[in-house]
């Protein structure tokens, strides 16, 4: 799909990414993480401005503290409250006195910004742009780099290694389109994700993105249109997953799908079925045959089709 690979960069050191941009990354990597959360150091006239601390962990905190040397820190960002970005929020903000901006309503109850976020909403620069999907809270931030530069800061949103995770509640895969088709609007030049390398052409990639969303609602569309599935039943049809960890969240995708579609009215009724799935992620999806969803069905097979070509 055009996803990037990248050596195992050197922990703990601040990596030039483009002018007055640094990148630090984490020592956490993992199958969702890659080689670990990037953090992001931002000169601007009035100090350093952090794009996502990062894990909770002295050592990524202490990295970034030397990175900065005697500039100080004056602005945190935060793309969303997920762990692997935040859990350095509050050493980062206790070291620093830096106020942490994010989203104005966080999807972590315990998290509260100290400078809260709308879509568009500007500070020091940066424009933030609401993405949700992979999560309810998920902020872009639009920056002009030093050589003008349309720089999108994408956290998890659009990853240059890696589709995202959509796991419901919190994450909505009705959301997470309309996100993306958001970013194929815009003309940035230049991602920063949450994991993996600098990408260039992003809207090559978002579009692809989008398409293979759109081509595996197709087949999910498709396989109801056979048969009644579990939603365990129907991830295990459509990805390849060995691993444990993988394959759950290839049915948290798949029950965003779904509930997608129920949204839409094209999938009638999605049960818990948690007597058989004790872990509770599965849910059987039952859809009809009526006229209406035979003719979406064909709608969104040619609209398929169409964003693939032009992805291509
Ligand atoms: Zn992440």
């Amino acid at each position: 799909m055009g996803f990037l690979t990248e050596a195992v960069p050197p922990r703990h050191a601040a990596l030039p990414v483009l002018p007055g941009i640094t990148r630090i990354v984490a020592d956490n990597p993992g199958v969702m993480t890659y080689h670990g959360t990037n953090t992001y150091l931002v000169e601007r006239d009035d100090g350093l401005v952090v794009v996502d601390p990062g894990p909770d962990d002295a050592v990524h905190i202490a990295a970034i503290l030397a990175a900065a040397g005697t500039t100080p820190i004056s602005l945190i960002l935060l793309t969303h409250a997920h762990a692997d970005h935040s859990g350095a929020v509050a050493g980062l903000r206790a070291a620093t006195g830096a106020p942490v901006a994010s989203f104005a309503a966080p999807a972590k109850p315990d998290f509260t910004p100290d400078i809260a976020l709308a879509d568009g909403g500007e500070i020091r620069g940066f424009t933030a742009v609401h993405t949700p999907g992979h999560a309810a809270d998920h902020l872009c931030f639009a920056f002009a780099g030093a050589g003008g530069e349309k720089i999108l800061f994408s956290g998890d949103h659009v990853m240059s290694w890696s589709s995202s995770i959509v796991s419901p509640p919190e994450g909505d895969m009705l959301d997470y389109y309309r996100s993306l088709q958001h970013l194929l609007r815009r003309d940035d030049e230049i991602f920063l994700p949450g994991h993996g390398p600098l990408l260039r052409e992003p809207r090559r990639l978002t579009a692809a993105l989008l398409a293979h969303r759109q081509m595996r609602e197709q087949t999910v569309m498709a396989e109801l249109a056979r048969q009644e599935w579990s939603v365990a039943g129907l991830a295990a049809k459509l990805y390849s997953k060995q691993d444990l960890f993988l394959k759950a969240a290839a049915q948290r995708n798949v029950l965003a799908h779904l509930l997608k579609l129920k949204a839409e009215g094209a999938v009638l009724e999605v049960a818990p079925e948690t007597a058989e799935h004790p872990d509770n992620i599965a849910m059987a999806a039952v859809a009809t045959q009526s006229e209406s969803w035979r003719a979406r069905v064909a709608r969104m097979q040619g609209d398929a089709k169409r964003r693939f070509s032009l992805a291509a």
